[in-house]
C-alpha cells in the first residue's frame, strides 16, 4: 500500500521521456524557460532544431509545464507591452495589457481592486510614451494621480 498517485501520471512520463527530443536535448532547461516565457512555440522549434511545435507541445503537456506558463502570465503581457513601441499593437490592446499587468503580483495572482476609478478613460487619455514608462516603472504621470484621487466617490461625471 505504499503506492503514491502521481498527477499527472507517472508511466506515461516515462513512455514520453524515452521518445521526446527534447528531453534528451542539451538545451532543455532553455527550451522550458523560452515555453513558460510564453514565446510561440512554433518560433522554439525553429530556434532549437526541433522536429515541430507538436514536439513542443507534447514535452509541455508531459512536464506540467502548461500550467507553469499559465501562472506567468505577466510575461505574456510584457511581450505585448514591449512592442507596444515597435509595432503598431492598437491602443486598447496596450491598455488592456497594462491593466492587466498591473493587476498581477509576481505570483501570477490576479488582484483586483475594490475601487473602481475609470481607469479605461484615463489609460486611453495617457500616450503611448506615458504607458511605456508606466510598464517599466511603475511611474503614472502626474495628472494620472490627481484624477485618481479626486475620483474616488464613483460619481465620475460624464
Ligand atoms: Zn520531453
Amino acid at each position: 500500500m505504499s503506492q503514491t498517485r502521481t498527477a499527472g501520471g507517472a508511466v506515461s512520463l516515462g513512455r514520453h521521456q524515452r521518445n521526446c527530443s527534447i528531453c534528451a536535448h542539451s538545451q532543455r532547461e532553455e527550451i522550458e524557460a523560452a515555453f513558460i516565457g510564453w514565446r510561440s512555440p512554433a518560433a522554439i522549434a525553429e530556434d532549437f532544431g526541433l522536429a515541430d511545435r507538436a514536439s513542443v507541445y507534447r514535452h509541455a503537456h508531459a512536464l506540467g509545464l502548461f500550467a507553469k506558463r499559465q501562472r506567468n502570465i505577466r510575461a505574456a503581457l510584457e511581450r505585448i507591452i514591449e512592442k507596444a513601441g515597435e509595432v503598431d499593437v492598437t491602443a486598447s490592446a496596450v491598455v488592456a495589457a497594462v491593466q492587466a499587468y498591473s493587476k498581477i503580483n509576481a505570483a501570477g495572482q490576479w488582484i483586483d481592486r475594490t475601487e473602481q476609478v475609470s481607469l479605461n478613460d484615463l489609460f486611453d487619455r495617457m500616450s503611448t510614451a506615458e504607458l511605456e514608462e508606466y510598464a517599466q516603472s511603475g511611474t503614472l504621470p502626474k495628472w494620472f494621480e490627481a484624477t485618481t484621487v479626486g475620483a474616488t466617490e464613483g460619481d465620475s461625471p460624464e
